[in-house]
């Protein structure tokens, strides 16, 4: 029987939902979440995602600001706006949208956010609190969408075998920490495999829960999956098709037809992973602002 699906689009909206309410009680005690965003020169697929981003905070009655630079901006200037940013009372986290343009150092860029602002959790204090369990850290939200979407699926983590194949800091790396924890949704047994890792298909065989990050389309098939294995593809890839308008669309790093026929659950892509991730970040920042009007 082919898996059944986890809608990432409907997880997300009743995510956002909880996230509006959340924002209601806090106006209520005169605390108003807002979120920045900093999006440097003109890259195509930032432009769509940030405005995205802006729409989902005003469906959700959050204060968003959107911060445009040019692509000439020096690395001087665009540390001068995320000081301004980390200083700044209406603005609870913000993040700087990445790729950045060339002559940046995007490390630079990311340690100078005040911890207690990067929701994106791309700071090492952030990275070390995930390493560590500490809850009141901000976790990157693709990973920790990942992680909600099992726990809201329904799928039991605890002593399974989790697979993740990709090893990146914003997707591998903290889902690994995430899944190792002692906690709920999570208290897997974690292989993490990547480009170097020798017979990948031994070790995506052994997983009840795969999760897949590795930026390549369609890499795994349903012959690397186990029967009624959980699959969760992050992956987000444009692959040309002339059938469609724009000439491309999207898959992910599962073959979703193959993998499906064996899996007992997938994520879909268009439509799985994709949408927690604004979910994450707005869910981010109203704790973000929660945590600072206790401060
Ligand atoms: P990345 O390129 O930084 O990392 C890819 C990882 O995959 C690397 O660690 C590499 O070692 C591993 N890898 C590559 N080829 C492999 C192979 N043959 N076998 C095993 N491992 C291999 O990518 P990323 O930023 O982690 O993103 C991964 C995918 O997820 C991309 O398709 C990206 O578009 C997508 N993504 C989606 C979201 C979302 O919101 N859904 C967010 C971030 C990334």
């Amino acid at each position: 029987m082919p898996a059944e699906l986890i809608d990432g689009v409907a997880i997300a909206k009743s995510i956002r939902a909880e996230v509006a309410a959340d924002v209601q009680r806090l106006g209520k005690r005169g605390v108003h979440p807002g979120l920045a965003v900093v999006l440097v020169g003109e890259d195509p697929a930032s432009e769509v995602y940030v405005r995205n981003k802006g729409r989902a905070c005003e469906e959700a009655g959050m204060h968003s600001v959107t911060i445009r630079m040019p692509a000439a901006t020096t690395q001087a200037e665009l540390l001068e706006q995320v000081h301004r940013l980390n200083d700044d009372p209406a603005i609870h986290g913000f993040l700087v949208q990445m790729p950045l343009p060339k002559g940046i150092d995007a490390d630079v860029v990311i340690r100078a956010i005040k911890p207690e602002k990067d929701v994106d959790g791309f700071h090492p204090v952030n990275v070390g609190k995930n390493l560590i369990g500490d809850r009141d850290g901000f976790v990157p939200c693709t990973p920790s969408g990942v992680q909600e979407m099992l726990g809201r699926s329904g799928t039991d983590t605890r002593g399974k075998e989790c697979v993740i194949v990709g090893r990146s800091n914003i997707v591998g790396k903290p889902m690994m920490a995430l899944m190792v924890q002692n906690g709920p949704n999570a208290n897997a047994t974690v292989t993490v495999c990547h480009s170097a890792t020798r017979k990948l298909k031994e070790h995506t065989l052994r997983a009840d829960i795969l999760i897949v990050a590795a930026g390549k389309p369609r890499m795994v098939t349903g012959d690397m999956v186990k029967e009624g294995a959980v699959v969760i593809d992050v992956g987000i890839n444009r692959v040309a098709d002339a059938s469609a308008k724009s000439g491309y669309r999207l898959v992910g790093d599962v073959d979703f037809e193959s993998a499906r026929e064996r899996a007992s659950r997938i994520t879909p892509v268009p439509g799985g992973v994709g949408p927690m991730t604004i979910a994450m970040l707005l869910k981010n920042t109203v704790r973000a602002a929660e945590q600072s009007a206790s401060r």
